[in-house]
């Protein structure tokens, strides 16, 4: 799996990530510089945690995500009805 960038905001060009800095559990900062030598933009982006998907098997009490609403459309349907 490749990792995950965003393209230079600026030219669009890829970029490279030249740092990284744990902010949480839940968020990390990424530094990242564009590789277009016309433009070398280098910029901050964040990664964030946002939805649970699937529930873990040993979940964290002080760790709280947002269920996804496709996991509760999983959950309203449990009883067997399809949609
Ligand atoms: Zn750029």
């Amino acid at each position: 799996m490749r990792v995950i960038s965003i393209p230079c905001p600026h030219c669009r060009h890829g970029v490279h990530a030249a740092n990284s800095h744990t902010m949480s559990g839940m968020m990390m900062e990424i530094t990242y510089m564009c590789k277009n030598p016309g433009c070398g933009h280098i910029f901050v982006a964040g990664l964030e945690v946002l939805r649970t998907l699937s529930p873990s098997a040993i979940p964290n009490p002080s760790v709280n995500i947002q269920l996804s609403k496709h996991v509760r459309n999983i959950s309203a349907h449990a009883s067997g009805q399809e949609g």
